[in-house]
C-alpha cells in the first residue's frame, strides 16, 4: 500500500514523521507498506533489546495472552511475582512497582521520595536534577527533566526541582539545604546526547548524598537492561543507589517499566500508589522472558564485546570523515559530527536504496546508535557501510 492511502489525518500532530508506515520487522529490519526494507539501529528508541519481533518473546507473549491478561491490580498473578523477584535478586533493591512507562516510574520514584521526604527529613520535598537531562513527558517528569524550554512549556511547573551540572559536584552541593530529599540522574545523559557521568562523578554523589541524608535515584529507563553491557549502568560506577528506574528494554518492545528500592525506602501507604494496567501478567509474562535472556553472563559478554566493536567502528568512521570522535557504553553510543549535519544524516540514511537505515540524531551534532542488542558484526558493518554512503552523499 502507498503513504498516500492512509487516512494519517486522524492522528493528533504531534511531530513530524517520513511519508513511511511500518508493517513488519524482523531482528535488526523494519519493512515499511511498500516493501522496502531498512536497517533499524532506533529500535523502537532503544526498546526493542532483542530485535523486532523475537521468537521467545512472541512465545511469552501468545501463551500469557491465552491463559490471563489482567486480573485487576488488586490481585496478585504469577509473572508479576517472578518478574519481581527476578529483579531483587540480580539487583542490590528489595522492592519492585510495575509501571507502563519510563515517565511513570519516574513519577512513582519522585512520590516515594516526597512521601520519604516527608515522613523521616522533616518535609524535605525538593530533588535535584540535571541540566540536559530526560525524565518523560508528564508534568512532573517534564519539570525534572533539564531539556531546554521546558521550563515554560506547560507552566507552571511542578515545584521543587533544582538544576544541577552533570559532573559538576560543587553545583549538587550548592544547591542542597534542608528541603533537599533527593538527586536524580541517568548514569548516561540518553536524550541529552549520550554524556556519561563519570565514575568519579557518581562516587561523589554516593558520598555527598550519604553524609547528608538525601537519597540517590538512578534513572535506568535507558542504560538499564543490559544496554551498557552490564545488567544495570550502576554497576559500572561501584555504588549502591537507593531508588532505581527500568523501562524501554525491560519489556523488550511492550510497554512495561519498573520502579525498584531499597527495603529501608520502602514507605508506601495503602492507596498512595497504583494503577489500572500496573503489574498486568500480559506485560510481566514478557518482561521476565526478555530479563531472563540478558542477564546471562555471555549475553552480557556479547554486548560489551560488540560495543567496543562499534566504538571502534565509529572512531574509523570519524577519522575518516573528520568528526569529533564517539563516546558511550556497551551498545548505547554517540558518533559526534563537530557540526549540525545530524538531521540531514538521519534523512538521506533513510531515503537510500534498495535499504534504508535508520538512525537517530539526540542532538544536531551526534548520531546516536541504540540497536538491538543481539545484533552481529556483519549487521554493524553493513549499517556502517550505509551510513558512510549517506555522509558521502551530503
Ligand atoms: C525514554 C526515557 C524516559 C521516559 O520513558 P517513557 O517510557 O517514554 O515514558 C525517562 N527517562 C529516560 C532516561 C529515558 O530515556
Amino acid at each position: 500500500m502507498e503513504f498516500e492511502d492512509y487516512p494519517v489525518q486522524s492522528l493528533l500532530f504531534i511531530t513530524h514523521r517520513p511519508n513511511t508506515v511500518f508493517t513488519h520487522g524482523h531482528g535488526s529490519w523494519i519493512y515499511d507498506s511498500t516493501g522496502k526494507r531498512y536497517f533499524d539501529f532506533i529500535q523502537g528508541w532503544a526498546v526493542n533489546c532483542l530485535g523486532h519481533c523475537d521468537k521467545g518473546m512472541i512465545q511469552a507473549l501468545s501463551t500469557q495472552a491465552g491463559k490471563l491478561i489482567n486480573p485487576s491490580p488488586a490481585y496478585y498473578n504469577e509473572p508479576m511475582l517472578r518478574l519481581a523477584n527476578f529483579l531483587t535478586t540480580h539487583s542490590v533493591f528489595d522492592k519492585v512497582f510495575f509501571t507502563n512507562s519510563g515517565a511513570e516510574a519516574n513519577e512513582g520514584a519522585i512520590k516515594l521520595a516526597r512521601k520519604w521526604g516527608r515522613t523521616r527529613k522533616n518535609g524535605a520535598f525538593k530533588i535535584i536534577t540535571f541540566d540536559h537531562s530526560f525524565h518523560g513527558r508528564t508534568l512532573a517528569t517534564m519539570s525534572a527533566s533539564g531539556k531546554p524550554g521546558w521550563d515554560t512549556m506547560f507552566a507552571p511547573q511542578v515545584d521543587g526541582f533544582a538544576k544541577a551540572q552533570l559532573n559538576d559536584i560543587n553545583s549538587v552541593e550548592r544547591l542542597m539545604d534542608d528541603d533537599t530529599v533527593a538527586v536524580m540522574l541517568e548514569p548516561i545523559q540518553g536524550e541529552g546526547g549520550v554524556v556519561p557521568a563519570t565514575r568519579e562523578f557518581m562516587q561523589d554523589l554516593r558520598k555527598l548524598t550519604q553524609e547528608r541524608g538525601v537519597l540517590l535515584i538512578v534513572d535506568e529507563v535507558q542504560t538499564g537492561c543490559a544496554r551498557c553491557g552490564v545488567l544495570f549502568a550502576y554497576e559500572m560506577s561501584g555504588i549502591t543507589p537507593d531508588i532505581m528506574t527500568l523501562g524501554k528494554g525491560i519489556g523488550g518492545g511492550v510497554p512495561l517499566a519498573a520502579m525498584l528500592c531499597r527495603e529501608e525506602f520502602a514507605v508506601f501507604e495503602m492507596g498512595e500508589q497504583g494503577g489500572t494496567y500496573n503489574g498486568n501478567p500480559l506485560m510481566t509474562a514478557v518482561g521476565l522472558e526478555v530479563m531472563t535472556r540478558l542477564s546471562k553472563p555471555e549475553f552480557l559478554e556479547n554486548v560489551r564485546s560488540l560495543g567496543a566493536y562499534l566504538s571502534e567502528q565509529l572512531l574509523a568512521l570519524s577519522e575518516e570523515f573528520g568528526f569529533a570522535g564517539e563516546r558511550g557504553d556497551g551498545l548505547l553510543r554517540a558518533l559526534l559530527l563537530g557540526r549540525d549535519i545530524g538531521p540531514h544524516l538521519v534523512e538521506r540514511a533513510r531515503q537510500l536504496n534498495p535499504d534504508g537505515l535508520l538512525i537517530n540524531a539526540a542532538r544536531p551534532n551526534l548520531l546516536r546508535f541504540m540497536p538491538a542488542l543481539n545484533v552481529t558484526r556483519e549487521e554493524i558493518d553493513l549499517a556502517l557501510s550505509k551510513l558512510r554512503e549517506a555522509i558521502k552523499e551530503l
